[in-house]
């Protein structure tokens, strides 16, 4: 839940990095952060103005000249305060019912809107039936908010005057929840809103059957506990199921069967001490494997951690080049947005080492010619350094490859970048082809530290990086491990020969047309 309180955070500092935010602005910052794909569970993003009742003609005036002409605040509290809906996105045809709705005059949203702005923190609500919801698969609602202050930098002023207005995500909780929890299938889980397992606060139910109450019955594995999450207590839950009895149970059987069998003194005590033995060694593998899956995992949720934050950096950037700038200003903008570049590159290459190790490389294959894949890796590799010339001395036959350009593409720039960034001091990179009748080869030569031949067995491993690199020659040594899949996955191979303080040569070699087709 921490993610998504983030993702407000971000919709709140548009407000601050902005004098004004427009309903453009909130289109183009929230449909940056592709919620509906990142953010299972989230049905809107919203912000509504903290506005007197008074202003509120004004306020629909404004808002039907900007493209609603329809637009009307739907007030049903004689508040003096008003907090009408007035962006929403993505704008969908639910969405849209929301549009003008005060969220002020219920009682639930509005207790949690005076939390948000005393706390000056995120203020989730009770279980809500939202305004969206239609009368088809209604599902329990959940608000959450965050106040937007006129004078942020002064956050002690958390007097109601200095409220603008609030940020809220609009959540259906089932959505939600089988988003956030479906990697525990072998529970079953109820989560309540509120401190007691009262069937009216029921915000998710896994299975459809209510088992907290029932829990006297003495269930085998069952427990409970509760949160707070932003300012909410919630009760939940959970008792093993089916699926987790079956594989226990899967188990048991299979030790009492050999057990069973070998029955007879001797016999039985030797069973037994090969059964522990292999039990020991089947724990470690699977202790050593559990901890590599949790590396992966962390690897996976880090990765998508970190684009979130540079999705909406890159967005801030997106409408910093919109404004009027002068030379230096622009200057600065450029470099930024070339350091998210090389930022987004690297997460992307952690995004992809998590692809591939849950066998999620996709390929889109197409026909293009051998010379596209050199020369737009060799432009694209030389936009980004001068340092080096980057040479073909020998014609490149206009030879058809089926394959995903942008994965070939991605593997040869890494070999070319590798080149340049470890031949400090030189000045050229080779690319050479050779074409024979099955097979295509693509060598990339350069005059840099070379590799030592122990290390040449390794460096194709996740992680592995030489240990005498410069720290300007920083990298994350899984460049290789990438190239290495997207090649194999082509049914090719690739390959290092290389001297030390010589140079290396890189390859790749993809099999022709008529080879791949055999
Ligand atoms: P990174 O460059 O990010 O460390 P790679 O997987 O691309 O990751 O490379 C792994 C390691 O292989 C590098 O850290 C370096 O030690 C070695 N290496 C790769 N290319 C070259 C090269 N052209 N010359 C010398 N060493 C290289």
């Amino acid at each position: 839940m921490t993610d998504y309180t983030q993702i407000l955070k971000g919709c709140q500092s548009l407000f601050y990095a902005s004098d004004s935010v427009t309903q453009n602005d909130w289109h183009i910052y929230t449909n940056n952060l592709s919620v509906s794909e990142s953010y299972p569970g989230i049905l809107g993003l919203a912000y509504a103005p903290y506005a007197l009742k008074s202003s509120g003609s004004e306020l629909e005036n404004r808002i039907r000249l900007n493209g609603f002409p329809s637009f009307t605040i739907k007030s049903t509290f004689k508040n003096n305060i008003i907090t009408p809906v007035i962006f929403i996105e993505p704008l969908t045809y639910r969405n849209k019912r929301a549009l003008g709705f005060d969220l002020s005059s219920d009682p639930s949203r509005k207790k949690a809107i005076e939390r948000a702005i005393q706390t000056g923190q995120a203020a989730i609500t009770n279980k809500v039936k939202l305004v969206q919801e239609t009368n088809k698969e209604v599902q329990p609602g959940l608000l959450m908010f965050l106040p937007i202050y006129r004078n942020p930098i002064n956050t002690l002023d958390k007097d109601t005057n200095n409220v603008l207005g609030l940020v809220s995500a609009a959540f259906r909780t089932h959505d939600l929840m089988n988003a956030l929890l479906k990697r525990y299938n072998e529970l079953d889980i109820e989560i309540y809103d509120g401190d007691n397992f009262e069937a009216q606060n029921l915000i998710y139910d896994s299975n459809s059957h209510l088992q907290a109450k029932k829990n006297a019955e003495k269930l085998e594995l069952s427990s409970d506990t509760s949160v707070v999450i932003a300012g909410s207590t919630w009760r939940i839950f959970y008792n093993s199921n089916l699926n987790f009895n079956t594989a226990f149970e899967t188990q048991q059987h299979y030790i009492l069967l050999i057990a069973g069998l070998s029955i007879s003194s001797l016999l039985f005590l030797l069973a037994v001490s090969t059964i522990k033995r292999r039990a020991d060694i089947v724990l470690q593998l699977e202790l050593s494997k559990k901890l590599e899956n949790k590396k992966d995992e962390f690897i996976g949720i880090a990765s998508h951690e970190l684009k979130t934050p540079l999705t909406s950096i890159k967005a801030y950037i997106q409408l910093l080049e919109r404004e009027h700038l002068n030379d230096k200003e622009r200057g600065y903008v450029k470099k930024a947005s070339s350091q998210i570049t090389k930022l987004s590159g690297l997460i992307n290459d952690l995004l992809d080492v998590s692809k591939i190790q849950a066998g999620k490389l996709q390929l889109n294959n197409s026909n293009f010619l051998l010379s596209e894949l050199i020369n737009d890796s060799i432009e694209s590799v030389e936009h980004m350094f001068t340092s080096h010339v980057i040479s073909k001395p020998n014609v490149i036959h206009e030879i058809n490859i089926f394959g995903d350009k942008f994965r070939l593409e991605q593997a040869l720039t890494n070999f070319l970048v590798n080149a340049i960034k470890y031949s400090p001091g030189k000045n050229t990179v080779c690319v050479n082809t050779r074409i024979s009748k099955f097979e295509i080869t693509i060598e990339v030569i350069d005059e840099g530290i070379g590799i030592s031949p122990d290390n040449q067995q390794k460096i194709f491993d996740r992680f592995f990086r030489a240990e005498e690199l410069l720290p300007s020659q920083s990298g994350l040594g899984i460049g290789l491990y990438i190239t290495n899949e997207i090649v194999k996955r082509h049914q090719g191979y690739i390959g290092v020969r290389s001297e030390l303080n010589k140079g290396s040569t890189f390859y790749l070699t993809l099999p022709t047309e008529a080879n791949a087709a055999l």
